[in-house]
């Protein structure tokens, strides 16, 4: 398969450091992915903020190249992926979906919902598909950044969702060259998409080893910007310090917070005045660029029981013969999920791809112009004149 034109389309040229901060900084359209982030010394994450702190003369930076908000031939990079024949439009390349959970009630307990992410990173070191993983984890600052983790037994320690950005795929840029590691890092659906980059797009010094062995994406519908954030949490008197997780229960429009002592529910509306700008243009909500994605279970049980319990789609054979071996090795649980739970995902997925192209045009003022994404990609073009025909 010939690659020389993935991650750019045909007529566009690779861009620098100074077009990622015109086209993708100053229109608040960065994610905090942190894939810009480690490359060079010029650019580094303060806060959740993505800064520049020197200019780079270089033309053709990796950079733009792997950031999940510039141009780029997606069709292209999809189709070398995965088995075309499995994509769907609405959640990506869809090889197997169940319902999953870590069979160990201890992993379950420590997790945010089935444990099914945790569980699975265990496998992949214990089968050597990987040597290493890198998770998200909280410094001494409370701020979130990526941890590389080489012991399983360390794993469930960085479990449960922080929803708050966590630069994770700066510290796989660390990596970079290292001809031992075989690597693994769960990401975000922005995140997924830079790794995806990282695989398929060409650049001129783009010779050094990529350790990337597998991507476990999280679904995502947003992450929170941390000064609002903190704000909401002063408002209900919790300190981040002593903030111990947070969910969304199903069925309920509500985020609560959990401390030791206590659990806060916060009306949604409150949530969604901090939800980070770049959130509203992001047409992925599964992860579609991972090897497998995990999200919260829904199937109609009853609320307790389905927060146990994550949905998974297997997208690329990888990802099949980790499922597969977390089964046999009877780490994971599985069972088959009823078919209105993958339409129910599939129809919030094309709500996500709707609005957020409806909020790009509008920012934009023009469908001819969707900043990072084009018109000529199968999906885009199809929820595009799904809106075209609503207006
Ligand atoms: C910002 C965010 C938004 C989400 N939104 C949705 C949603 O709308 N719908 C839905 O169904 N699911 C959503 N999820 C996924 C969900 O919260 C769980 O992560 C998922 O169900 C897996 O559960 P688990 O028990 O298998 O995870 P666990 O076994 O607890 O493992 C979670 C893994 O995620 C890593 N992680 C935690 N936070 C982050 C982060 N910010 N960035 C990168 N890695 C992280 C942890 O280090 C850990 O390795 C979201 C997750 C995040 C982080
Ligand atoms: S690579 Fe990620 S962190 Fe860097 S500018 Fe792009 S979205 Fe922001
Ligand atoms: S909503 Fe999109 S842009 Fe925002 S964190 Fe999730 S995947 Fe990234």
């Amino acid at each position: 398969m010939g690659i020389s034109n993935f991650g750019y389309p045909m007529n566009k040229k690779p861009g620098s450091q100074t077009k990622l901060k015109k086209d993708v900084l100053e229109q608040s359209l960065c994610t905090g992915c942190g894939a810009c982030v480690g490359l060079c010394p010029y650019q580094v994450v303060y806060h959740d903020r993505t800064v520049q702190l020197h200019d780079c003369d270089l033309t053709d930076g990796k950079c733009y190249a792997f950031c999940p908000r510039t141009p780029a031939n997606y069709g292209q990079i999809r189709e070398s992926l995965f088995d075309i024949s499995d994509v769907t439009p609405e959640i990506g390349a869809v090889k197997g979906y169940y319902l999953s959970r870590a069979a160990d009630p201890a992993l379950r307990a420590k997790s945010q919902h089935g444990g099914t992410v945790t569980a699975l990173l265990g496998v992949a070191m214990d089968e050597g598909l990987i040597n290493s993983a890198i998770v998200s984890s909280r410094n001494e600052e409370l701020k979130e950044e990526g941890r590389l983790i080489e012991e399983k037994s360390q794993l469930s320690d960085y479990a449960k969702s922080k929803f708050t950005v966590s630069p994770t795929v700066a510290a796989f840029n660390q990596l970079m060259g290292d001809v031992v590691r075989k690597v693994g890092v769960v990401a975000t659906p922005c995140q997924a998409l830079a790794l995806a980059k990282m695989k398929t797009v060409r650049i001129k010094d783009g010779d050094k080893i990529n350790p990337l062995n597998l991507v476990i994406g999280l679904f995502c519908g947003w992450t929170l910007s941390v000064e609002s954030f903190h704000r909401l949490l002063q408002l209900y008197q919790i300190s981040p310090a002593a903030l111990t997780g947070m969910d969304i229960p199903p069925g309920k429009n509500i985020l609560e917070l959990y401390t030791n002592e206590s659990v806060t529910s916060v009306p949604m509306a409150e949530v969604d005045a901090c939800v980070r700008t770049a959130c509203r243009y992001c047409i992925d909500s599964t992860a579609e660029f991972a090897d497998l994605s995990v999200g919260a279970a829904r199937f109609g049980g009853d609320c307790d029981e389905m927060r146990g319990w994550n949905q998974i789609i297997v997208r690329s054979y990888r990802g099949k013969q980790l499922l597969e071996l977390a089964v046999a090795q009877g780490a994971l649980e599985i069972r088959e999920a009823p078919a209105s739970a993958l339409q129910d995902l599939k129809n919030a997925a094309a709500g996500k791809k709707r609005k957020a192209l409806k909020n790009i045009v509008e920012k934009s003022r023009s469908v001819k112009n969707l900043l990072y994404l084009s018109g000529d990609d199968p999906v885009v073009k199809k929820y595009l004149s799904m809106e075209k025909k609503k207006r």
